[in-house]
């Protein structure tokens, strides 16, 4: 049968806002005549049981099966309550790397031109391993695992992303001067491997010096490899000097899994109400694509969107228009 063709994509549409930006994915999708199909599985906090596994194996094992979802975001109680879902599903399936290109999209006026920054964060350890314990009342500790394995993988990762992305230099962003074990073995891991990779530059940057350096001269940057945390707080900083969350794309790779996750949150205060910016789960899709060699149904939705972006009569809210959430969609469907 025709559908015999079809990959089958997971979509996880999520909380909050997750529901009204997938629908916006799935319609450019059908209007693109992507050659997939979707299995939708609802993940939500508010599903959670408690006693019984945070992620349904059901949606687990789907994933696993056919190799690639879409995930929209979900509600993390802060400070109390169950482990995070995110983390969970990244640790559960593996997803050991998260890559978010940061450039600068024509129409939106940000600080810098030219912004042109990918951001390569280890995804499974570090501070996120979430063991944490109160030695006496008054007291916590937090433990920060740093493997070799798991960052001997991420420095390779970066470095073979830089290759196959044409991509100039590798910037190892750590805290080795004072955290000398973990940030240490992670930097040394990352020199070696670099030696594997004579054709790409690699360059160190204590993160606190790379942090100011990109919000004065992200020009300076190019791919950059962090732990965990770092990643978390830079890679959001660099989504910030090109428009923000709502326009930047994201993906999670593992051995044999690819999850696309746009990754603003629920956003609570626009749930509901059609005034999402569905372009970073757009753009995470469009990422998925192309790890799916669907090269030409990617290059067409991205194009589309840019289009409508720089064209700026069909934007939403927190692009400074007024558009609504299906209006903009509309839009990007009639360029397609
Ligand atoms: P948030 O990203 O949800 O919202 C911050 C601000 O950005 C809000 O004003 C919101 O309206 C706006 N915003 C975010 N995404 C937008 C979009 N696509 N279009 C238009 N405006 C958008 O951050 P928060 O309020 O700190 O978190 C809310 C919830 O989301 C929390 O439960 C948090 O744990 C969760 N969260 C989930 C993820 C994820 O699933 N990956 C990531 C971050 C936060």
């Amino acid at each position: 049968s025709p559908t015999d063709a079809l990959h089958t994509v997971v979509l996880i549409p999520g909380d909050g806002i997750g529901p009204e930006i997938s629908e916006a994915v799935k319609k450019v999708f059908a209007a693109a005549r992507v050659p997939i199909q979707w299995e939708e599985h609802l993940i939500s906090t508010k599903n959670v049981v408690p006693g019984q596994d945070l992620i349904p194996s059901t949606a687990l094992d789907a994933i696993r099966r056919h190799g690639y979802g879409i995930k929209g975001p979900l509600e993390t109680p802060i400070g109390k309550g169950h482990k995070s879902l995110n983390l969970t599903l990244r640790q559960a399936l593996g997803l050991y790397a998260n890559v978010r290109p940061c450039r600068t999209v024509p129409g939106i006026r940000t600080k810098f031109d030219h912004v042109d920054v990918v951001t390569i964060r280890e995804n499974t350890e570090g501070e996120y391993v979430g063991l944490e314990h109160e030695v006496v009342p008054g007291v916590v500790e937090s433990l920060k695992v740093i493997t070799r394995s798991a960052s001997e993988r991420g420095a390779r990762f970066a470095f073979e992303f830089a290759r196959q992305n044409k991509r100039r230099r590798v910037t190892a962003v750590h805290k080795a001067s004072v955290l000398k074990l973990s940030d240490g073995m992670f930097l040394e891991c990352c020199r070696r491997t670099a030696k594997e990779y004579p054709d790409i530059e690699f360059r160190e940057a204590l993160i606190e010096l790379c942090c100011g350096y990109l919000i004065s001269q992200p020009q300076r940057y190019d791919v950059l490899v962090l732990t965990n945390l770092a990643g978390d707080i830079v890679s959001d900083l660099a989504a910030g000097l090109v428009g923000g969350l709502g326009l930047t794309a994201s993906l999670n790779k593992g051995e044999h899994t690819v999850l696309a996750e746009a990754v603003h949150g629920t956003a609570p205060d626009i749930a509901g109400k059609d005034l999402a910016n569905p372009t970073a789960l757009l753009l995470s899709a469009v990422m998925m694509l192309r790890e799916m060699n669907l090269h030409d149904h990617a290059d067409r939705i991205e194009r589309a969107i840019y289009t409508v972006i720089k064209e700026g009569k069909n934007l939403t809210g927190d692009l400074g228009g007024k558009a609504r959430c299906s209006e903009y969609t509309r839009a990007i469907i009639d360029k397609l």
